[in-house]
């Protein structure tokens, strides 16, 4: 076996893998809101020469030669991200989005210290301070919910919450929350208790990127971010903050010093060289008009299948969306705790999506009563209204029926002929 080989000659095993997944994707409908499909340019970069290369430190300081491209694939990527955004400063190095976080964990607490984040069952993330996750293990966290009723946020609350409970740090972001977050009232409560306000709109990037919805970063003291899910780069971190400190009186060290020693040496080694090239192409891809045109289409294509859904008779969480998600409540169809059963039936349908909870859970969180949904994949692929509609009537049907397996054989089917409409990756015929 040759050094040269390519992976047709070379591993027979994971090219019938590849080979497979490209035609799962391309036979099924993609509705997992945290997933997306990535331009031709971001997989060559991803997959580029650059994964060889060690490169610890920042551009022009590095403890290792040879850095001359990477420097300035990195300097490009931090200089399209601020432009992106609005970023003061920006780095690029976390390799997802969970130690993105962590990091930021790193920069500004000590352990022990108590923050404030977004109950998971209701829509925040693992490491907003679940108990089995390093940020609810190895710091305080104080969660704040949803209202009870509207299962919305309710800002007075959470600022009660904070004057009682004196957070050094509050993270506002979502994971399944499907309504319009209101960054800058977080960042106000943060300064009037006197915590760092961190901002992880890692679902939302894109969104706020484009101004479909608010973005933090201009105001924000941190703000971390995946670049795999609307921002549809390759699967990646990054954090963007605020260079001075609001709490740092003797100016000893800034906060972009602070975020970007915990990045490296604090938590990460060499930073993944040929995922930031794919990043900076991301960015560029972001910053072309057309990507907004692509944003304000999946939030549009939400709400169409959103609409649909209770038009067939579906609770959603909170009874709608404003952005690229949608959680289904199955209580009112008698499916408290199955959310697994749906997401397999769903799953044979040829419709991927993923059982989550629903706020204040009635049953567990490995037998939850939702499921989640997103429009970024289909939206990428060229779904339109009329074909969200399509999406949402197959659910229902398989909701409704859900141990039909005709029923289910013909919405595989009506499925199959719909995403044979949109051919994905057709160029690349070696993998298919
Ligand atoms: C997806 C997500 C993360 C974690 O990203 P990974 O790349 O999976 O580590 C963090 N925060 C939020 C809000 C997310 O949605």
């Amino acid at each position: 076996m040759g050094m040269m080989d390519s992976i047709e000659k070379s591993d027979a095993d994971i090219l019938k893998a590849i080979k497979n997944e490209h035609k799962r994707l391309n036979e099924g409908v993609e509705l997992i809101p945290s997933e997306n499909v990535v331009s031709k340019a971001v997989l060559q970069a991803t997959g580029s020469v650059f994964t060889n290369k060690y490169s610890e430190g920042y551009p022009h300081k590095r403890y290792y030669g040879g850095n001359e491209f990477v420097d300035k694939v990195e300097d490009l990527a931090i200089e399209r991200a601020k432009k992106l955004f609005g970023a003061e400063h920006v780095n690029v190095q976390p390799y997802s989005g969970s130690p993105a976080n962590q990091a930021v964990f790193f920069a500004l607490l000590n352990l022990g210290d108590t923050f404030m984040g977004f109950d998971l069952t209701a829509g925040g993330h693992l490491t907003h301070g679940s108990k089995v996750n390093f940020s609810g293990k190895q710091y305080n966290c104080i969660p704040y919910n949803v209202d009870k009723k509207t299962h919305l946020l309710d800002y007075d609350i959470i600022k009660k919450q904070a004057l009682k409970t004196k957070p050094k740090m509050i993270i506002s972001g979502l994971t399944a929350y499907p309504r319009k977050i209101d960054f800058m009232v977080f960042q106000e409560i943060c300064d009037s208790v006197g915590a760092y306000h961190m901002s992880d709109i890692a679902h939302i990037a894109g969104l706020c990127a484009t101004g479909v919805h608010e973005n933090p970063v201009p105001y924000t003291d941190v703000v971390t971010t995946t670049t795999h899910k609307t921002l549809r780069g390759p699967r990646g971190g990054m954090i963007m903050c605020k260079i001075r400190d609001k709490f740092d009186k003797d100016g000893k060290k800034n906060l972009a010093q602070k975020i970007d020693s915990a990045v490296f040496p604090g938590l990460q080694g060499g930073p993944h060289d040929h995922v930031n090239a794919a990043k900076a192409v991301t960015f560029g891809e972001a910053l072309k008009p057309e990507f907004k045109g692509y944003c304000k289409q999946i939030v549009k294509n939400a709400k169409v299948l959103a609409d649909t859904l209770m038009d067939e008779g579906l609770e959603l969480v909170t009874g709608g969306t404003d952005n690229h998600l949608i959680v289904i409540s199955l209580v009112n169809k008698g499916l408290t705790g199955k959310g697994e059963d749906v997401q397999d039936a769903l799953d044979e349908a040829g419709i991927t999506v993923n059982k989550n909870t629903i706020p204040y859970e009635p049953n567990t969180p490995f037998n939850p009563s939702g499921i989640r949904l997103g429009t970024p994949a289909v939206t990428t692929r060229g779904f339109k209204e009329s074909e969200m509609k399509v999406v949402g009537e197959s659910i229902a049907k398989v909701i409704d029926n859900l141990n039909d397996d005709a029923v289910i054989t013909k919405v595989k089917k009506d499925i199959l002929e719909l995403c044979k409409n949109f051919p994905l990756y057709p160029e690349f015929k070696v993998l298919s």
